[in-house]
């Protein structure tokens, strides 16, 4: 599973500063889910090579010398999701109260942890730190967040060293497709879930997998080997009492990550709502295989179940690739049917096509609809190959320069997906070569 990294700190001390540096991202997941906080920031992002999850507790609002009991509160829950806590104080106001609560709240979470003390540009970094011993947390690693200095090191000498071990590819047993139910809470997706382990034909293996947490469940369905991904709370026998969350954002974006195919599970009689689109962004976004269950369709009228669809409609426009099925998961009807797409989305997803079939599809698309002039110049594809799976990648040799039209590259994506009958799963184009 990704490692999950917990930025925590009193306010100002320039968490969303290192959070933005190390994730590079403007857009990161903004936590947005009833019942908890808005301010919780999640990305995935790539330190020195190692995939790793972030979580920054910046917006959480606190006074500045005190933390209040929600502050503590989130940070505690951000802490406990975590593998590794970085604990940031602030080389410019100095040590504070608040900052003593953050250290016990660590104390006594057991978490491996660094103590960061940020802002160092400009002073004696030697003689600032001095004062955080007091913490009893050990040295603090000095750094300036918002000129990037020391980051690099900080990463290299004291977080990817306190992460657990990375379980390398090869180490990994794979047992055939691997699945992820994804939704809001109460959509239904441990019901589904049961459901389908508890179907006559299914074998569920009870040896959990080699991962921590026993997050990975094998089974076989008519013979078929498939890992679920386990984040909707089996519960499996003689496991009755084990506390499991009921919804959490990091196992959710872990699960997509390790997933091959994201089921997307929503509930008809909420409707649709912003969460699932934000959710099924965030499959797209991290380019997995993607099949949406409308569950729940048991006990509606007539006229709601129509104006569901019209909503389906009008806002799943952005995928209109992705299999919808409407299910109940209470009752088991149309699961069985959401195995057959599944299937199809894996299978579309991991297909690697010959780059002379590749480049024959793209020189017959640009005949039936040339590209655009690029400032009065002819621009030409001569070759494409594949360059990945899972999302499927084609790279598309030409002389591009520096900008394909957006129209003419949905055209192509369309043509792709038409003539190699591409379904469930995002496609990746990418243009090579210069003007
Ligand atoms: P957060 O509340 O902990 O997320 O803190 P922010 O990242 O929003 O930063 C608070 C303020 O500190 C902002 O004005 C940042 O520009 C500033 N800041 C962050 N890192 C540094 C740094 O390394 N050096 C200096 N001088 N200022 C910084
Ligand atoms: P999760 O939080 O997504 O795992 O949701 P649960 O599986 O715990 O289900 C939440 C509630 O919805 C429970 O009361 C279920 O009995 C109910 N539920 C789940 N699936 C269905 C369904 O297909 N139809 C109806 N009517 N209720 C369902």
């Amino acid at each position: 599973m990704l490692p999950v990294i917990a930025l925590v700190g009193r306010p100002n001390v320039g968490k969303s500063t290192l959070f933005n540096r190390l994730t590079r991202s403007r857009d990161a997941l903004v936590a947005d889910y009833p019942g908890l906080t808005r301010d919780r920031k999640y990305a995935t992002a790539e330190l020195r090579g190692r995939r790793c999850m972030l979580v920054d507790t910046g917006g959480v609002s606190g006074d500045e010398v005190g933390i209040d009991a929600e502050m503590a509160k989130q940070s505690m829950a951000a802490i406990h999701e975590a593998d590794l806590v970085v604990f940031i104080v602030d080389a410019r106001l100095g040590l504070s109260a608040a900052d003593h609560t953050f250290a016990d709240l660590l104390r006594r979470s057991d978490k491996p942890y660094v103590l960061v003390c940020n802002k160092i540009d400009g002073l004696n970094h030697e003689t600032v730190i001095n004062e955080f011993f007091a913490l009893g947390l050990g040295e603090p690693w000095p750094i300036a967040a918002s000129h990037g200095r020391n980051v690099n090191a900080l990463l290299d000498e004291a977080v990817l060293p306190a992460l657990p071990p990375e379980i390398e590819d090869a180490d990994r047993v794979e047992h055939g497709i691997r699945i992820a139910f994804v939704g809001r809470p109460n959509v239904g997706k441990s019901t589904m879930v049961n459901r389908i382990l508890g179907e006559e034909r299914v074998v569920v293996f009870d040896e959990p997998g080699t991962t921590r947490d026993s997050i990975e469940i094998q089974f076989e369905r008519h013979g078929t080997p498939y890992t679920l991904i386990d984040t909707a709370g089996v519960r499996r026998r003689g496991r009755v009492d084990e506390t499991v969350e009921k919804f959490s954002i990091v196992k959710t974006l872990q699960s997509i990550e390790e997933a091959n195919v994201v089921v997307l599970v929503m509930d008809a009689q909420e409707g649709l709502v912003e969460q699932d689109l934000h959710l099924i962004g965030t499959v797209l976004e991290q380019g997995r295989a993607l099949v949406i269950a409308i569950n729940k369709w048991d006990g509606l009228s007539k006229d709601h179940r129509d104006s569901i669809k019209v909503e389906l409609d009008r806002r799943m426009v952005f995928v209109p690739w992705a299999r919808q099925h409407f299910v109940s998961a209470l009752h088991g009807t149309g699961v069985g049917e959401l195995f057959k797409s599944i299937e199809e989305a894996f299978n579309c997803a991991t297909t690697r096509w010959p780059t002379k079939r590749l480049t024959e599809l793209v020189m017959d698309a640009q005949v039936a609809h040339p590209p655009p002039l690029a400032q009065g110049r002819r621009v030409k594809a001569r070759m494409v190959h594949q360059g990945g799976a899972n999302p499927p990648r084609f790279i598309v040799h030409g002389n591009f320069g520096t900008s394909v039209p957006a129209t003419w590259q949905r055209y192509l994506e369309n043509t792709f997906r038409k003539i190699l009958k591409i379904k469930g799963t995002p496609i990746v184009l990418e243009f090579k070569g210069k003007s």
